[in-house]
């Protein structure tokens, strides 16, 4: 299981503070954070703490089990991003 982030992200990276082991990006400080769509979190390297849902103000992130089905394609969205 992993969480899975979804296209109604706005990139404001208040996730990405909050995680504690570095696997969600584009960062802002990153070369591809502008033409990044979204922000997407590592399935592997996601330890599955939840501390990423509470941040989000648009409500984006998801448990993979609870991702709506009209979002689904989002969890190999997000893997792709890390080549996986
Ligand atoms: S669940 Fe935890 S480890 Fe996984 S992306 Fe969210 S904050 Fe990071
Ligand atoms: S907190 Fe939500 S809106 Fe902000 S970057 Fe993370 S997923 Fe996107």
């Amino acid at each position: 299981m992993a969480y899975v982030v979804v296209d109604t992200c706005t990139k404001d990276n208040l996730c990405v503070d909050a995680c504690p082991v570095d696997c969600i990006h584009p960062k802002q400080d990153e070369p591809d954070f502008e033409a990044a769509t979204q922000v997407w979190i590592d399935p592997e390297a996601c330890i599955d703490c939840g501390a990423c849902i509470p941040v989000c103000p648009s409500n984006s992130i998801f448990i993979l089990e609870e991702l709506p089905a009209d979002k689904a394609e989002f969890a190999a969205k997000n893997a792709a991003y890390y080549g996986k």
